[in-house]
């Protein structure tokens, strides 16, 4: 039987979510929606389960993350509901459900617990280079630890437990057999779609959408070559002409995408950029910010400049941080993960050897 929770609601509005009750269940959104399966009423069923407070059925959905936000749901709702906005708001939901610290529910729900968040992680920089503890050389030094000691651990605590509670709500409870020859095999359409995306393109063939898809894929490319040139070939210390020739290309690669995708969220271009949450913001302009930064770190390196300009520096580490301690674990970015996992165990779930019981 199926939990239900009255107050579903209130928690969706808090999570940014839009008048679901306005839905009056025509199935529109369904029928418009062409990552719809035959036998899978997306979005329709998700609202009514949101309407009904049915907060263990949508916690096993999968389905908010197969959607790709292009919109064409709310465009064509008879209702105004904004089918595609409550999507993206019930997978504020789940990143919350998952997240075992609760830590992503406080911050998704409260603007101000962000902005203290960050405002901490600032004052403490602050602090520290106030009182004196380091050199400059060593800043940069603990910088670069401080980068690969954030990934390891953040993935080990924080998002290697909320995979799992992630797999046990979707997969685990559904009951089916466990094989581990199909975990194996289906671990290509993990990274497949990790990397490509490319389920976006079956949104559908709009150039709008081509474009975003390409730009999305340029961001993910340029993100993670750079956190490989930074972490693993010390980007800001090497002498080697080619590593810091691709780390200027892969974070020009980042802020010039992320401009792009700012621009068109301020002028609300597309259906992407008419509803958004302020983690939405923050995910984006944090990463404009540690392109932009990276870069001008560099640049200031070879050119002999960052001595005598050592704020550019501490600005940069301080985006750094927030994002690592916040962004990364708590906040939007989780949606990249998530999206690839939950590719990664539909594809379990109808593998034919793993046939319900
Ligand atoms: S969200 Fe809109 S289109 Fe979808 S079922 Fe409800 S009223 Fe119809
Ligand atoms: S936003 Fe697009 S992909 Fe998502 S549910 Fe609506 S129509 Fe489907």
């Amino acid at each position: 039987m199926s939990k239900v929770n009255p107050y579903f609601a209130k928690e969706m509005k808090k999570l940014g979510g839009t008048e679901f009750n306005a839905c009056f269940n025509c199935g529109t959104c369904t029928a418009t929606c062409t990552l719809a399966e035959k036998d899978n009423a997306f979005p329709r069923k998700l609202i009514r389960y949101s309407i009904l407070g049915l907060e263990d059925d949508i916690k096993s959905s999968i389905e908010p993350w197969l959607c790709y936000y292009c919109g064409d749901c709310s465009d064509s709702c008879p209702r105004q509901a904004d089918p595609g906005n409550i999507v993206m708001a019930v997978r504020r939901f789940l990143i919350t459900s998952y997240d075992w610290t609760r830590i992503s529910g406080l911050l998704f729900r409260s603007l101000a617990a962000y902005i203290v968040a960050f405002s901490l992680l600032l004052l403490g920089i602050i602090g520290a280079y106030t009182a004196d503890i380091f050199t400059k050389e060593e800043w940069v030094h603990y910088g670069h630890y401080f980068e690969m000691i954030a990934i390891g651990s953040v993935f080990l605590v924080i998002l290697l437990p909320n995979i799992i509670r992630m797999w046990y709500f979707t997969v685990a409870r559904k009951k089916v057999k466990f094989n581990i020859k199909v975990y194996f095999r289906e671990l290509k359409t993990l990274f497949i779609h990790m990397f490509s995306q490319k389920r976006a393109l079956e949104c559908d063939d709009s150039k709008e959408n081509r474009t975003w898809w390409l730009e999305h894929l340029l961001l993910v490319i340029g993100y993670l070559s750079l956190l490989f040139t930074t972490v693993f070939l010390n980007w800001f210390a090497t002498g080697s002409i080619f590593i810091i020739v691709m780390g200027y290309i892969f974070s020009a690669m980042i802020f010039v995408v992320t401009f792009d995708f700012m621009m068109k969220k301020f002028r609300k271009k597309t259906q992407r950029s008419t509803t958004l949450h302020y983690s939405d913001w923050f995910f984006i302009i944090w990463l404009f910010l540690m392109g932009v930064s990276a870069f001008a770190v560099r640049l200031f390196i070879d050119l002999d400049l960052l001595q005598n300009n050592f704020w550019l520096y501490l600005f940069h580490l301080t985006v750094l941080v927030q994002w690592a301690l916040i962004i990364v674990p708590f906040g939007k970015w989780t949606h990249f993960l998530y999206r690839s996992f939950a590719m990664y165990f539909s594809a379990i779930l109808e593998a034919p050897e793993n046939a319900r019981k």
